[in-house]
């Protein structure tokens, strides 16, 4: 059993058992319909998604009946693995650029408390279990605390922090750490940053300078967007934000293990266009998992 199945069957299998006996009623009637809709939406599916599925069941249920509530965990199980859609591509871009020479780098962004700093923490200890060579950037500058953390996790794990002044340049810490990382040949930088979202100009501004600065050294290869499952509607308004200001490439949905609230992972990719590609499954060093679409639906019908 992976672990993103058990953490996910403790937390959230209530949707799926929920959505499975409703879906093996003898007799599918208009309010039995309605509540398969309440619970997707509850479960932060989100509108469109919901309306999608319920009528791909509907239409199922009309052609094939449901014979037995194994049948009902089958066409279940199909129909949400579709919807999570197990054709994007979900490989992390962390491979160094051999020709130029140059380490990877992943920008990771989102609102503070998402969980950033401790997705940096074990993404670096995952690189690090592969052997690859990784530097970190502590690109919050305006709370000393916030490098303080990534530091902790660069001893834990055992990789170097690059870090400035507090209230220094975001940006020019992202570039020495770049800098850093090409003269020790390293795999991997990985750039957390500050998520402060008061202004969406302010944001702009700043992740737009990183992304600049770090540009003249090569391309950012992946922009994580860090988004807690947990905040269900907020989450979306940040994922909205998030997608304006820069070019999301993929998505680490954190605190996994405490929400019942699964639906977001359909309603954030169709909102952002990118896929989740990483799950935070709790507090410690190895709850990361990479996020596959057959064993989260897997965990949810538990
Ligand atoms: P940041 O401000 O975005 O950098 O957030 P932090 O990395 O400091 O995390 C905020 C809090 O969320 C901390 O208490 C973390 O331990 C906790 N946290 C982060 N990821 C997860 C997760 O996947 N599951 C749970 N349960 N807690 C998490």
């Amino acid at each position: 059993l992976s672990r993103l199945r058990a953490r996910l069957a403790k937390s959230q299998s209530t949707l799926g058992k929920g959505l499975l006996s409703l879906l093996s009623k003898d007799r599918l009637d208009e309010d039995t319909w309605e509540e398969i809709e309440d619970t997707l939406l509850a479960a932060d599916l989100g509108v469109a998604p919901t309306q999608e599925l319920v009528e791909r069941l509907r239409e199922r249920v009309r052609v094939e009946g449901i014979a037995d509530p194994a049948h009902a965990r089958t066409v279940l199980r199909e129909e949400l693995v579709a919807l999570v859609d197990p054709t994007m591509d979900r490989a992390l871009r962390t491979d160094r650029h051999i020709d130029g020479n140059r380490p990877a780098v992943v920008l990771v962004v989102g609102v503070n408390g998402t969980g950033k700093t401790t997705t940096v923490g074990k993404l670096a200890r995952v690189l690090v279990a592969e052997d690859r060579d990784v530097i970190l950037a502590a690109a919050d500058t305006f709370r000393a605390a916030a490098a303080d953390q990534l530091t902790t996790w660069g001893d834990r794990v055992g990789v170097p922090t690059v870090r400035g002044p507090e209230g220094g340049d975001p940006a020019s810490v992202a570039f020495d750490a770049v800098k850093t990382g090409a003269d020790a040949e390293a795999d991997v930088v990985l750039i957390d940053t500050a998520g402060r979202l008061q202004t969406k100009v302010g944001l702009m501004d700043e992740l737009g300078k990183i992304k600049r600065v770090v540009e003249k050294h090569g391309p950012v290869d992946e922009v994580l967007l860090v988004l807690d499952a947990t905040t269900g509607q907020n989450g979306m308004m940040q994922a909205r934000v998030f997608g304006e200001v820069v070019d999301v490439t993929g998505v680490v949905l954190t605190k996994l293990d405490g929400t019942a609230k699964g639906g977001i992972v359909v309603a954030v990719q169709r909102e952002l266009g990118v896929p989740v590609k990483l799950v935070g499954l709790g507090e410690g060093a190895d709850d990361l998992a990479p996020f596959d679409p057959e064993e989260f639906v897997d965990g949810l019908l538990g």
